[in-house]
C-alpha cells in the first residue's frame, strides 16, 4: 500500500480504463486538471511543471512542491489554457509537453500567441473565442466569461451526462451566476483571493447561487506568497453545507452520476 501512495497515476494514465458512465479527474496542482474520458482522449487544463513565475515575475513565489511525474511520459490529446499568466500558459512546460506528445494546444489569443512564439506548428494550435462551443473526439465544452485578464476565459464541459464548470481565474462576477442554466454538476474553483480571484466565501456564494453539487477547490497550495490554507475553505464549506472535494494531487479520482448525485471513487485498490 506504501509504494502505492508513492505512485503517481499521471504517467501511466493512458492504461486505466474508464467505464461508460464515469470519467478519471486528477490534480497536478495549481489549477492544473487532467481529465481522461471513456474513449480515452486525456485533456489537461493549464499545466504548470515548472518554477516560472518566481523565475520571471521575481516575486518570492517559489514551488512548495514538485510534480512527481516524468513530463515526457505524460501524453494528453489536449491541452487547454484558460489565460497567458505564467502558471497557466507556462512557456516552460508548454514546449516540454508539445515535444513529447502529440497534443493539441488551445487558448484565447494571448495564450495562442505566446504558444506561436514558443514555435508551435499551426496544425496544433488553435484559438478560442469567448462564449463559443468546441468539440475535440468525445471532449465538449463552452468558453465562458471570467473576470480576470482581458481574454482569460473559464470552460464548461459536458462529459458523458455530467457538467463541469473550471472556472479559471476570475473574481467574482454576476455575469457568472448566469450559468445556472448551464445545470452545473460540478465546479471547479479557485479559492486563493488574490490577484484578482475568487476567495474562500466568494466560492461559495457562487457554489449556492449556481446550486452546484460538488465543489473543487484549486489555486492554492503550491506558490509561497499567492495561497490560502485549504482549512479555511474546508471549514466554511461543512459550516455552509456545501459538498466538496479536497483532492490530493497526481490521484485519479473516477467521477460519475447516479440519479442526480455525484458520485467520486478514487478506486484506490487497483
Ligand atoms: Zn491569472
Ligand atoms: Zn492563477
Amino acid at each position: 500500500m506504501f509504494m502505492h501512495e508513492e505512485e503517481s497515476h499521471i504517467e501511466k494514465i493512458e492504461d486505466y480504463k474508464v467505464g461508460q458512465n464515469e470519467f478519471i479527474l486528477n490534480w497536478i496542482g495549481q489549477t492544473g486538471y487532467v481529465i481522461k474520458t471513456t474513449e480515452g482522449t486525456i485533456v489537461c487544463i493549464d499545466p504548470y511543471y515548472s518554477n516560472s513565475i518566481e523565475r520571471y515575475d521575481g516575486r518570492p513565489s517559489r514551488r512548495m512542491w514538485y510534480n512527481k511525474f516524468i513530463i515526457e511520459n505524460f501524453h494528453p490529446d489536449l491541452v487547454l489554457c484558460s489565460h497567458d499568466h505564467l502558471d497557466h500558459t507556462d512557456p516552460e512546460t508548454l514546449p516540454l509537453i508539445y515535444a513529447f506528445s502529440d497534443a493539441k494546444f488551445y487558448g484565447p489569443n494571448s495564450s495562442y500567441q505566446h504558444m506561436k512564439n514558443m514555435k508551435m506548428s499551426d496544425d496544433r494550435v488553435k484559438k478560442l473565442n469567448l462564449n463559443n462551443s468546441y468539440k475535440y473526439k468525445d471532449v465538449e465544452f463552452k468558453t465562458v466569461f471570467a473576470n480576470h485578464t482581458e481574454d482569460s476565459m473559464g470552460f464548461i464541459f459536458e462529459i458523458n451526462d455530467i457538467t463541469l464548470y473550471f472556472t479559471g481565474d476570475t473574481s467574482l462576477d454576476s455575469k457568472l451566476y448566469e450559468y445556472k442554466n448551464y445545470n452545473i454538476d460540478i465546479m471547479i474553483s479557485c479559492i486563493n483571493g488574490k490577484y484578482n480571484n475568487l476567495n474562500v466565501s466568494e466560492a461559495a456564494e457562487l457554489a449556492e447561487r449556481l446550486e452546484v453539487k460538488l465543489v473543487i477547490p484549486m489555486h492554492y497550495g503550491l506558490v509561497t506568497d499567492n495561497t490560502v490554507n485549504v482549512n479555511t475553505f474546508i471549514n466554511l464549506f461543512k459550516k455552509e453545507n456545501i459538498n466538496h472535494l479536497v483532492m490530493d494531487v497526481e490521484k485519479n479520482y473516477y467521477i460519475s452520476k447516479n440519479e442526480n448525485k455525484i458520485l467520486v471513487d478514487r478506486k484506490d485498490y487497483k
